[in-house]
């Protein structure tokens, strides 16, 4: 089944087809907007839009590489989504397994034309890294355009294990290979490593309309009722379901933590016991998301107050704090103790 069509951000569309007739599109872009509104959607658009045989401003949907695009088969166009992280010790086994995983979810979303937001364990480790640089040294398979469509970019992770690799990709975003398009896609940009935002030209989508919302319903033959499109306020995610009640336990679980270490260090002590954050390590991490998110959303708004520098540096490296910790609790850290640490980290920046 090939991908749902996307709805909506005409405007978006015209100035990325503008630019392409122009000569001159960006090659690294970060697609920006609320989570669920067809920011990955709209990057494989753009890869169908380059693909087209037909060039117009916007791809035809029926020649061969319209439809390989959206379905997902074209070998030129590469899409990453945020994976588990590997068992393999050997780096080549590595990139391998992070290969059939990416196929794997490839597979899944051939067949139903959609997807859903990724597990809570899952990022764009060190393995995608390399398998993103192998892919990108090759040459185009048709010899025209390559397209690499990186979802949930906030997902690559800090640098700290593999400071070869992750200067491998900065470089990549750098000086991208020629006929080669980058797209970067996040819901949450103030979570995505300064270091690749500051090599990226920012795209901004909005929401969508309720009437876009209905039409895809429609399309889909989906049996929405007026209210749940109306409650959906323009995100196809929010009415499909995604993970609403898992992102909202997440963020209450991530605000009590803040508010226990901000009523002082004996309650920073117990935050690790009070929260029960042993049971799952997916929960945990999403536990661990909503916390970078809400510190996210703290150091924006300390930036608006005058002086209050020092506040959102503290927020800032919280929030490298807590992406930290994210990646050691992938390495197996026991999250009772990961949660112990990150809680005195965050109490001694004064990030809460
Ligand atoms: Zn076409």
């Amino acid at each position: 089944m090939p991908l749902t069509p996307l709805l909506g951000h005409q405007q978006t569309r015209e100035r990325l087809s503008a630019a392409i007739r122009a000569d001159r599109l960006p090659q690294v872009l970060l697609v920006t907007g609320p989570a669920g509104v067809g920011k990955q959607r709209l990057a494989l658009w753009l890869a169908e839009r380059l693909m087209c045989e037909a060039q117009g401003d916007e791809p035809c949907g029926r020649c061969l590489p319209c439809r390989r695009v959206a379905g997902l088969v074209h070998p030129d166009v590469h899409w990453l989504v945020p994976i588990p992280r590997p068992k393999a010790s050997d780096s080549d086994k590595q990139v391998e397994e992070a290969g059939a995983s990416l196929e794997g979810a490839m597979a899944e979303r051939r067949e139903t034309g959609r997807w859903g937001p990724p597990d809570g364990m899952a990022s764009h480790g060190i393995a995608a890294a390399r398998l993103l640089q192998r892919r990108a040294g090759l040459t185009s398979a048709e010899g025209g355009w390559r397209v690499f469509v990186i979802g949930r970019a906030e997902r690559l992770v800090p640098q700290e294990s593999s400071p070869e690799a992750a200067n491998a990709l900065l470089k990549l975003l750098e000086e991208p290979p020629a006929k080669s398009v980058f797209v970067l896609t996040t819901a949450a940009p103030g979570l995505v490593l300064p270091t690749i935002r500051s090599r990226t030209v920012p795209v901004r989508v909005g929401r969508l309309s309720d009437g876009e919302v209905r039409e895809w319903a429609v399309a889909q033959q989906l049996d929405a009722s007026e209210e749940e499109i109306l409650a959906a306020r323009g995100s196809i995610g929010r009415l499909t379901g995604g993970d609403d009640e898992g992102a909202r336990k997440a963020r209450a679980a991530a605000v009590a933590v803040l508010e226990a270490i901000e009523r002082g260090a004996q309650e920073t002590a117990l935050v690790s016991i009070r929260q029960g954050v042993a049971q799952a390590r997916g929960e945990f991490t999403a536990m661990l998301d909503a916390l970078a998110d809400e510190l996210a959303s703290r150091a924006r708004l300390s930036a608006t107050r005058p002086g209050s520098v020092r506040r959102a540096e503290a927020h800032a490296a919280g929030i490298e704090a807590v992406l930290a910790t994210r990646e050691r609790v992938q390495g197996n850290l026991n999250p009772q103790l990961a949660m112990a640490t990150l809680a005195e980290e965050l109490a001694s920046l004064g990030a809460a």
